[in-house]
């Protein structure tokens, strides 16, 4: 029984500065039924206000900043479950080291307990030295998400999984990285609107990501077709989605 839902945002709501028909439909069925629901991105440089303010800039209303969770905020969520107050050292944006205060971690660069890294618009050698040293000390490699490039108008920019790469290549540890497609994130978000996983769908545009992090998070899951994963790719995956629609505007909850 689906008594919630998890929704990715990119090919799903937006897509790039345009909204996806059926997204403003899909929000306001959502609201007036009362349902549940998160919207969640391996985004870590937006802060749920950021986000809030880009999808009513779209045109879709009603959103609070509690209809959000970034990979940061699961990463951080999942540090303190780990190890409460403890000392981090951090390549990222703003939006990370918010989250991490919020769970009362401090910043530090003597023996941090983490390196935790996300994607940085002024990473730089400096930096890419004293993660290097931290982790060859003891510290826990930590990437909120892996992806490599995001895109960006006229093509892509390097995103948190290059970072991630460099420090790698220089400790020869791999990170843990808590964004999608680890289902972790997908719990934690279940966590966060107190259902279990079974009681969740996830939906997404991604099979690779969306619809396999949520698989293995246990909830049902349900592909949209207005982003990266069309219908003729979905043989080549070993696993299925329970739904598949054209678009977000299709999925009627009553009927799910
Ligand atoms: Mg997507």
């Amino acid at each position: 029984m689906i008594k919630s839902i998890i929704s990715d945002m990119d090919g799903v709501i937006y897509r790039g500065k345009q909204m996806i028909p059926g997204a403003d439909t899909f929000v306001q069925k959502l609201l007036s039924a009362n349902v549940p629901f998160l919207f969640l991105t391996n985004n870590a440089s937006q802060t749920p206000l950021d986000l809030k303010l880009k999808v009513e800039s779209l045109g879709i209303h009603g959103l609070t900043e509690d209809n959000f969770i970034t990979s940061s905020m699961a990463t951080a969520m999942f540090l303190r479950s780990q190890k409460e107050g403890a000392k981090v050292y951090v390549i990222g944006g703003g939006g990370l080291i918010n989250e991490l205060y919020n769970v009362g971690f401090s910043m530090s660069e003597s023996n941090p307990d983490y390196v935790v890294v996300a994607k940085s618009t002024t990473f730089n050698f400096e930096q890419l030295k004293k993660a290097v040293h931290f982790i060859d000390h003891g510290a826990k490699f930590i990437g909120t998400n892996p992806d490599m490039v995001d895109p960006v108008e006229g093509g892509y920019e390097p995103a948190a999984g290059t970072i991630l790469a460099a420090i790698s290549a220089a400790t020869g540890k791999k990170p843990y990285i808590v964004g999608k497609p680890n289902a972790l994130m997908m719990m934690i978000a279940c966590r966060k609107l107190g259902f279990h996983p079974e009681e969740c769908l996830m939906v997404g545009d991604r099979m690779d990501t969306d619809i396999v992090g949520g698989l293995e998070a246990g909830m049902k899951t349900a592909l949209v077709l207005s982003g990266v994963t069309k219908l003729d790719m979905l043989n080549e995956f070993p696993y299925r989605p329970d739904y598949v629609f054209n678009d977000v505007g299709e999925i009627e909850f009553a009927q799910l």
